[in-house]
C-alpha cells in the first residue's frame, strides 16, 4: 500500500514557509491504519519487544495499537506536570527555547526491551529526549518507529547507534 497518499500536505502551517505533514488523513482511513500498524507489529515482533513508550500525543496514537497487537504495555511520555507519579525528566531544544519531558519513575524496570514509537522524526529532538528517559530507567531501547521520516533534517543523525524503522521518507 502507498502510504504517502493518505497523509496530506499543509502548506503554511503552523506557519509560513512549514509544509506539516497532517497524518489525520491516514488514521481517519481504517485499512491505512491498520496497514502502517501491521508494519510497525512486524518490525517489533523481530525485536523480542516488552514495553512500547511513546511522547504525546501523536506518539501514543502509533504506539497503542502497536502495544495491543503485541500483547505488551504503553508508558507514556508526557510534557512536565502532566504525570501524577513521581517522574524522572529530560530537557529538551526546542526551535525556539527549551520544554521538558517526564515518564513515571517505575514506568519501565531494568533490562526490558523498549520500542519508541512517534508520527515524525524531524531534527530528532523529541526522541533523543525519549531515549534519555528510557535509558536512565535502565531500558534498552530495541527499535524506534516512526510513520515519517524528514530526510533532509538529518533527525537520524542525533539517533545515532539505534535501530530505526520508517514508512515513509519526505
Ligand atoms: P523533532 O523533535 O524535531 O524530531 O520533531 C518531531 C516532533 O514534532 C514529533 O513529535 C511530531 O509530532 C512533530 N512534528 C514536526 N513536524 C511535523 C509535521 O510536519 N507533521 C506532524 N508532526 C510534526
Amino acid at each position: 500500500m502507498d502510504l504517502k497518499q493518505y497523509v496530506t500536505i499543509v502548506e503554511d502551517w503552523p506557519k509560513p514557509g512549514i509544509r506539516f505533514k497532517d497524518i489525520t488523513t491516514l488514521m481517519d482511513n481504517g485499512e491505512a491504519y491498520k496497514y502502517a500498524t501491521d508494519q510497525i507489529v512486524a518490525y517489533a515482533k523481530e525485536k523480542d519487544i516488552d514495553l512500547v513508550v511513546g511522547p504525546e500525543a501523536r506518539g501514543f496514537i502509533i504506539g497503542c495499537p502497536v502495544a495491543y497487537a503485541l500483547g505488551v504495555g504503553f508508558a507514556p511520555v508526557r510534557k512536565e506536570g502532566k504525570l501524577p507519579r513521581e517522574t524522572v525528566k529530560v530537557d529538551y531544544g526546542l526551535e525556539y527555547g527549551k520544554d521538558v519531558l517526564t515518564i513515571h519513575k517505575d514506568a519501565i524496570k531494568p533490562g526490558q526491551r523498549v520500542l519508541i514509537t512517534d508520527d515524525l522524526l524531524a531534527t530528532g529532538g523529541t526522541i533523543e529526549a525519549t531515549i534519555k528517559l528510557v535509558e536512565e530507567l535502565g531500558g534498552v531501547v530495541a527499535g524506534i518507529a516512526f510513520l515519517i521520516e524528514l530526510t533532509y533534517l538529518d533527525g537520524r543523525s542525533k539517533l545515532d547507534n539505534h535501530d530505526i524503522l520508517t514508512l515513509m521518507e519526505f
